[in-house]
């Protein structure tokens, strides 16, 4: 679609999201009140920023049901998320979310080059999160054979993979690295013995040396996949054949990028909090969410010649962000630097103690140490010199054997504070 058809279809749909929350969700109602917002206010896509904005905090204020537009009888599924503290969020859709939500995620699957003669091995957790499920359907939706495995039970896993030959997978990027390590332990080269040709990496931030060596060790094309469950969950960004950035369905979802601080616009290339407003949801539609990701649009058009912008990986959350010695550090900083050694392994874990004492615990790869420890003391070295020139600040390091670090079958939890500050 060329932009100004796009533009003009988000600004009706924006105009008919506004009518109906005005008319049926309380929340909103006030929320509008209190700006002096009138639904035919909204005369321009620019408007949008008239709107409030919607928080987590805010969707679990309003917990069970208190942002939902239609009856009882009318919804059609529930899912929530749990975030890490107090109530979930519940998330509702009606038929016709479920149906749009496996739509857009059977887009994003065609688009990286998914067909009906797929097999689709699913390791998503299924249940109250979004992320199997939507996946699942979308899946379906396409034609392929999907299969259901759910994470865990590895050697399942390759059984199943072994047997029929599973083509595609759906895969957290720390469960994608165990797996790998699982392969190698039993001596399973996938390029030889299994047929596996592409992967959808996301649920967590990750970085693109975790990509490339997720697609070394597998032997796969691995493409980026975004979502929230507040926005459907997955098939809201996704890499097309390109796999430079991931194209956000912009006839579904307004996109903004704001400074999280003052919350003003950012223009594109400029790196903030994504803030997404859903534009055909019919049982909980949501304006202007803060996702708390932080990413930038890329300003270029995308060889493919789609319309939809891209959004470069999320560079983190900003609830992630540490502070170490008044020095913000995402995560994913230390795990760009990690990842692109190859002496080490597939995990890390960040633990803060005390007074801001920042230990990496690190995996060595299978091939990483010869058993001369004056190599292990250089790596050692090496890691911390440059994590230092990173993060301004200098970690201890413990470099641990392959396979000792805990793995998650969900979200990987990548840092543990226990300081007492
Ligand atoms: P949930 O609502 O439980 O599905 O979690 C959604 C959150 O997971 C997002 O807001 C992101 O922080 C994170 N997430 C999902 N996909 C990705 C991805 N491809 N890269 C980075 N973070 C992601
Ligand atoms: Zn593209």
């Amino acid at each position: 679609m060329e932009r100004s058809a796009l533009e003009q279809l988000q600004l009706k749909r924006l105009q008919a999201t506004v009518r109906r929350l005005a008319k049926c969700v309380p929340f909103y109602q006030q929320k509008l009140a209190e700006r002096g917002i009138k639904p035919g206010d909204i005369k321009s896509l620019a408007d949008v920023r008239r709107l409030p904005f919607t928080t987590s905090a805010d969707l679990r204020a309003t917990y069970p049901k208190g942002m939902v537009t239609l009856k009882d009888g009318q919804l059609s599924r529930l899912h929530t998320s749990s975030g890490t503290t107090g109530k979930p969020k519940a998330l509702f859709f009606s038929r016709k979310d479920v149906d749009n939500a496996a739509e857009l995620m059977a887009r994003c699957l065609t688009m990286a080059g998914v067909t009906h003669l797929d097999v689709f091995q699913n390791m998503m957790t299924y249940g109250l999160f979004t992320g199997a499920l939507v996946m699942h359907y979308g899946a379906e939706k396409v034609g392929c054979l999907v299969i259901p495995s759910g994470p865990g039970n590895t050697e399942k896993q390759l059984l199943l993979m072994q047997d029929f030959r599973s083509t595609a997978l759906h895969i957290t990027p720390s469960y994608a690295l165990y797996f790998a390590g699982y392969l190698e332990s039993k001596g399973i080269d996938p390029r030889r013995d299994l047929a596996l040709s592409k992967a959808f990496v996301g649920a967590e931030p990750y970085t693109e040396e975790t990509r490339r060596k997720i697609e070394t060790l597998l032997g796969v094309d691995v493409y980026n996949s975004y979502g929230l469950s507040e926005m459907n969950g997955p098939g809201v960004a996704f890499e097309c054949e390109h796999k430079h950035g991931m194209h956000l369905w912009e006839d579904n979802f307004i996109l903004e990028i704001i400074d999280p601080h003052t919350g003003e616009p950012l223009a594109d290339g400029a790196r903030g909090e994504l803030v997404l407003t859903t534009l055909c949801r019919e049982a909980m539609p949501i304006l202007r969410y803060r996702t708390r990701d932080i990413t930038s649009v890329i300003p270029e058009p995308c060889p493919c010649g789609r319309t939809h912008r891209r959004l470069n990986r999320i560079a983190g959350r900003t609830d992630d962000m540490l502070i170490v010695r008044g020095v913000n550090i995402y995560p994913q900083q230390i795990e760009q630097i990690l990842m692109s050694l190859p002496q080490v392994g597939r995990n890390y874990l960040i633990l803060l103690d005390g007074l801001d004492e920042m230990t990496v615990k690190v995996e060595l790869a299978e091939a990483g140490f010869d058993g001369q420890v004056e190599h292990l003391v250089s790596l050692q070295n090496e890691i911390v010199s440059r994590l230092r020139a990173e993060i301004l600040t200098k970690p201890k390091i413990d470099l641990v054997p392959p396979g000792t670090l805990p793995v998650s079958e969900g979200k990987a939890r990548r840092v543990i504070d226990n300081r007492k500050l």
